[in-house]
């Protein structure tokens, strides 16, 4: 607790003052309470920003972005995923003045997630002003969370920006990629072939929505779709309908559609928790006085950096000083459900940030309004007129919303990645999937990963990630050009030590505290970066140490 600073919150009155006064970045990493009183009371934000208008700056005109020339026409590279990953690693190749470089999308657009998720509601749980790139910062965000298709305008001007739509090749679909005499070859469904020097997989992790397989589901004589499979034909609008799953997807569609049905029935399996976090829309007159005052926006940024990468992050990496804070937020939000009956049902049965923390706003409203109904007997089957769960009882429904979640740790196994005359990646990784400093995986030269096993993924800005790994990516890359090696790989003991380190720390986390969530795989090893966001930002900022990666001469066998 910062008695000092609150206390020259409180002396002040006004929490401007504080934004101005105080030091933002500190509160935000070691004083979650004041840190969220801040963000809380935008209000007073915003009427201190407003106030300073005298002060204006003259932001100066983007700049247009001209790649720089280089001698080297560097490697030939193959890019998968035109989402965020694949747009932040096109950039970084473009700045760096590489030009020679495919990024294949099996989508007709980009946005990878935020191309495909289109479900009412759909918004990332991350600060407008953090979820963006630090180069290419966007000043128009009309509110504390953007909704999908402001990222997704957001991601259309960053790509036009660096010049990047011209690489992309759209509904292309990989069928295997295999790195033989040096080159990866990329094969695709139309039995067409793609050869590059370098590979990199920018598939994520949330892109093979997970269909669960209910008995009797093909029977349902209703429509049915996955929240990232959105009919937006369909009118919702006094329909029954049925919504499968309480996790982040789910806790956004309910309050978005509950004003449209004639009745909503959550069918929920493990309650969780929320984070209380108000969607607070912007003035038109503060996203001006923004576009007037990047350097205000650049606080922002590093203030919810601050937050999540350090307050947010070391109640995850088990911190309970830290974690109390948002235990209290989550028990005082679900405190505020009225009947008792409800509550109950809504109670979690793990601890909190067990499961991925939800940041949500109003779904315990819309489940509270009287044609709502919570289920919390178990699904037995799927009929045609509805579902039937274990009790008995049919709940008739028109239609029915799977807010399942994903197969989050298929990750690039889908691209069926090989070495001629080698083991697959899919073989290695049999046993867990693992990786060399988050981006390589030993024994697959020239092959880079970004948002694969040990990112940082849980609620840290995919983009943020994103950046960092495609600057670390890049220095490997630079290495190679500057040595005039055609291979670089991981060496296979740095990548044990990386694993072991990785591993050991995950003993740490709430994750590993008995719930069931996606941060564990199959094998119940936990695969994601499993230490404070900030350590992920510091040691990826550090750039990698050469001595763990082998540059050869000549491209390897294969
Ligand atoms: P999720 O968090 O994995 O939640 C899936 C839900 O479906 C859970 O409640 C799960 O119950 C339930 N479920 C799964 N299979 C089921 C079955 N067979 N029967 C009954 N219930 C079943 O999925 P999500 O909400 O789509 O979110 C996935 C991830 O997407 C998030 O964690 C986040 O990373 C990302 N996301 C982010 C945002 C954002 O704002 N940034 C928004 C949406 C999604 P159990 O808990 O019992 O397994």
């Amino acid at each position: 607790m910062d008695d000092m600073a609150r206390d020259g919150v409180a002396g002040a009155g006004d929490l401007g003052e504080a934004w101005f006064d105080l030091e933002l970045e500190r509160i935000a990493a070691t004083d979650p309470v004041l840190a969220h009183e801040i963000m809380r009371r935008q209000d007073d934000l915003e009427k201190k920003i407003i106030a300073a208008s005298a002060e204006a700056q003259t932001m100066s005109e983007p700049e247009e972005f001209v790649a720089p020339d280089r001698a080297e026409s560097g490697p030939e590279v193959i890019i998968i995923g035109a989402g965020v990953g694949g747009l932040s690693m096109g950039a970084g190749l473009k700045r760096a003045g590489f030009k020679n470089f495919k990024i294949l999308e099996k989508a007709k657009g980009i946005g990878g997630t935020w191309y495909h998720n289109r479900y009412p509601g759909v918004a990332c749980d991350v600060n407008s002003y953090l979820y963006q790139f630090s180069f290419r910062k966007n000043y128009d965000w009309s509110g504390s969370f953007p909704s999908g298709p402001e990222i997704r305008t957001y991601l259309e001007d960053f790509a036009d920006h660096f010049g990047l739509l011209d690489h992309i090749q759209f509904e292309t679909h990989v069928d295997s990629c295999v790195y033989r005499s040096g080159r990866w070859h990329v094969n695709l469904s139309d039995g067409s072939v793609i050869e590059g020097d370098v590979l990199i997989s920018a598939c994520g992790f949330l892109h093979v929505p997970n269909v669960p397989s209910i008995k009797g589901l093909e029977d349902f004589g209703g429509v049915c779709m996955h929240s990232a499979e959105w009919d937006s034909t369909y009118d919702f609008k006094g329909k029954r309908v049925g919504l499968i799953g309480n996790g982040s997807s789910s806790v956004q569609i309910a309050p978005n559609l509950i004003d449209d049905v004639s009745s909503l029935t959550l069918f929920q399996r493990t309650a969780q928790w929320i984070f209380p976090a108000p969607k607070n829309q912007y003035s038109e007159q503060r996203v001006e006085m923004l576009r007037q005052r990047p350097d205000l926006v650049d606080r922002l940024y590093d203030f919810y950096m601050a937050w999540y990468a350090d307050g947010f992050g070391r109640a995850v990496a088990g911190d309970d000083e830290a974690k109390q804070f948002f235990i209290e937020a989550c028990e005082q939000n679900l405190a505020s459900i009225e009947d008792e009956g409800l509550r109950e049902k809504l109670t979690p049965p793990d601890p909190v940030m067990c499961k991925r923390l939800i940041f949500g706003d109003g779904f315990y409203q819309a489940l509270q309004r009287d044609h709502a109904d919570v289920v919390v007997e178990a699904i037995e089957q799927v009929e045609e007129g509805g579902i039937r769960t274990a009790d008995g009882k049919l709940h008739e429904l028109d239609a029915l919303i799977m807010a399942t979640g994903f197969h989050t740790h298929v990750y690039c196994r889908n691209l069926n990645v090989s070495v001629e005359g080698g083991p697959s990646l899919n073989d290695v990784w049999s046993s867990g999937a693992e990786t060399m400093d988050t981006i390589m995986v030993a024994g697959f030269p020239n092959f880079f990963i970004l948002g694969g096993p040990y990112t940082t993924i849980g609620n840290l800005s995919t983009m943020t990630c994103s950046e960092v790994q495609t600057d670390y990516i890049m220095q490997i890359i630079e290495e190679a050009v500057s040595r005039s090696a055609p291979a670089v790989e991981a060496v296979p003991e740095a990548q044990q030590d990386f694993v072991d380190e990785m591993q050991a720390h995950a003993q740490n986390t709430v994750w590993v505290r008995g719930c069931s969530n996606w941060y564990l795989d199959e094998h119940g090893k936990v695969d994601i970066w499993p230490r404070t966001p900030r350590h992920f930002l510091d040691f990826m900022k550090a750039g990698p140490n050469l001595d763990h990666y082998e540059f050869k001469e000549h491209a390897a066998a294969g």
